[in-house]
C-alpha cells in the first residue's frame, strides 16, 4: 500500500507543530516559529490564551456536547450576544466555515422559495474561496478546486470582483442573492471598494434580492471591527462567519435578519454537533476578549503599525515587492511573482509562518493580541529572508 493513512490532500511541508505559546509554535524537533499565519486566521488569541483555555477545560469537564433535540442555555446566550453586537437577528451554529456558507446560501433560496418564488440563481465573484463542499465549490470559478469533481450545483453566476456593473448586468429573473467576500482572503487579501459593496447593497434592495457577505477569514475583529460589513457603512441580509470564532475551536455560524431567515423554520435545516455547549464556550471566552471597543482599537493600531513598517521595508525590494493591501491585521503582500516559494523559504530557514495567497500575494496573519516584540521579531525575520532569498528563474 502507498496512501498515507492521512488522505493525501494536503502538500504538507516539514514543519511539525506539536505545542504553541502565545505567537510561537514548536515543532516536534523543537524548532520554534513565528506564528504570522495563525492557522489561517483562526488563533486570533494565539496559542494557549489562559482566558480561552480555561473556559473551554471549564466546560469539557461540566458538558460537552448534547443534542439539538434539547434546549440549548448556551447556544442561547451566545446567540443573544451575536445578535447583541451585529447586524443579526438570529443565528444558526455550525461547525465550519463551508458549512456556515453552506447554511448562508440555503437560507437566501428557503427565503425566496417559501413565499413561492423560485428564485434559486446566486451570483458569486471571480477568484472567491467559500469551502470545499459541492455547494461551495460550485460558487467560486476556480478550476482548480472542481478538477475531478464534476458536475457541479447548478445556479451559480461569477463575475469579476469589485465590477459592479458587472453584477448589475448578470441579474436575472432567477437571481436569489450575491454572496461575496468584503476582503477576498484566499483570493489575494483583495479588499472590495466601499463603491462595490454599498453598490451590492443597493442592487441587492432594488431587485429583491439577498446579500450574502462570506466573513469567514476577515470577520471576528481581523478587519479592525467586529465584522468588516461595519466599515463598509451597511448591513448585509445574511452573513458566514466562522475561523476566528472559536480561536481554534472548530465552529461557525449563519447569521441573518428575521426577514432574510424566513424560509428558515423547524425541519428544515440541522446539524449534530452545531452549537455544542463546548463550542458556545470557546466562542464565548473569544467574544470576552475581542467584542469591545479597547480591543478593537488595539487590532487597528497594531494593524496600522504592521502596515507602515511593511510599506517602508519593501521600498528596500522593489524587485521583490509591490505593495501591501488589507484591512486591520488581515494584510497581503504582493510580489513580483508567485509567492508560494518566497513563503517556504521564510518558514524553511527563517521560521517565520505565512501563508500564500491568489495574486502574487502572501498573507500575514498574526494572533490579533501581538505587541511591539512580535512585530520587530517579525520584521527581523523578513529582512533576513528578503535578504536571502533566491528568486526562482522564470520559466
Ligand atoms: C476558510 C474559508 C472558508 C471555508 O472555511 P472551512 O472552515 O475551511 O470550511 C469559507 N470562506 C472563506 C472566505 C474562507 O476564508
Amino acid at each position: 500500500m502507498s496512501i498515507t493513512p492521512l488522505m493525501p490532500v494536503y502538500p504538507r511541508c516539514g514543519f511539525r507543530p506539536v505545542r504553541g505559546e502565545g505567537a510561537w509554535l514548536i515543532s516536534e524537533d523543537g524548532s520554534r516559529a513565528l506564528d504570522f499565519a495563525a492557522g489561517i486566521a483562526v488563533n486570533l488569541l494565539g496559542h494557549g490564551h489562559p482566558h480561552l483555555t480555561k473556559a473551554i477545560q471549564d466546560q469539557a469537564a461540566t458538558l460537552m456536547h448534547v443534542s439539538n433535540l434539547y434546549g440549548s442555555p448556551q447556544g442561547e446566550a451566545f446567540a443573544q450576544r451575536l445578535v447583541d453586537t451585529t447586524f443579526a437577528d438570529t443565528v444558526f451554529f455550525t461547525n465550519s466555515g463551508a458549512e456556515a456558507v453552506e447554511c448562508a446560501m440555503k437560507t437566501a433560496r428557503a427565503y425566496h422559495q417559501s413565499q413561492g418564488s423560485d428564485r434559486f440563481e446566486i451570483i458569486t465573484f471571480k477568484n472567491a474561496f467559500h469551502g470545499r463542499t459541492m455547494a461551495t465549490i460550485s460558487a467560486s470559478n476556480q478550476e482548480k478546486m472542481h478538477k475531478g469533481f464534476m458536475p457541479l450545483l447548478d445556479g451559480f453566476k461569477y463575475v469579476d470582483f469589485d465590477d459592479l456593473e458587472g453584477a448589475k448586468a448578470a441579474i436575472g429573473p432567477k437571481t436569489a442573492a450575491f454572496l461575496v467576500e468584503p476582503i477576498q482572503g484566499e483570493g489575494g487579501v483583495r479588499p472590495a471598494s466601499d463603491a462595490f459593496i454599498q453598490g451590492l447593497r443597493a442592487l441587492a434592495d432594488e431587485h429583491g434580492i439577498m446579500l450574502i457577505l462570506d466573513e469567514v477569514q476577515c470577520g471576528v475583529a481581523r478587519s479592525g471591527t467586529l465584522y468588516a460589513y461595519e466599515q463598509y457603512g451597511i448591513i448585509p441580509d445574511i452573513m458566514a462567519t466562522a475561523k476566528g470564532l472559536g480561536g481554534g475551536f472548530p465552529v461557525g455560524a449563519c447569521l441573518a435578519t428575521e426577514a432574510a431567515a424566513r424560509g428558515m423554520v423547524v425541519g428544515t435545516h440541522g446539524s449534530t454537533y452545531g452549537g455544542n455547549p463546548f463550542a458556545m464556550a470557546a466562542c464565548q471566552a473569544v467574544w470576552d476578549v475581542v467584542a469591545n471597543e479597547e480591543f478593537l482599537a488595539q487590532v487597528r493600531s497594531t494593524g496600522e503599525k504592521l502596515r507602515s513598517t511593511l510599506e517602508q521595508f519593501i521600498g528596500n525590494y522593489p524587485d521583490l515587492f509591490t505593495g501591501v493591501r488589507g484591512k486591520g491585521l488581515m494584510l497581503g503582500v504582493m510580489m513580483t511573482h508567485e509567492t508560494r516559494a518566497f513563503v517556504a523559504h521564510l518558514r524553511d530557514n527563517h521560521g517565520l509562518l505565512l501563508v500564500a495567497a491568489g495574486d502574487n500575494t502572501f498573507r500575514v496573519l498574526p494572533p490579533l493580541n501581538i505587541g511591539d516584540a512580535e512585530i520587530q521579531t517579525f520584521m527581523e525575520k523578513l529582512s533576513a529572508g528578503a535578504a536571502s532569498y533566491q528568486m526562482p528563474q522564470a520559466a
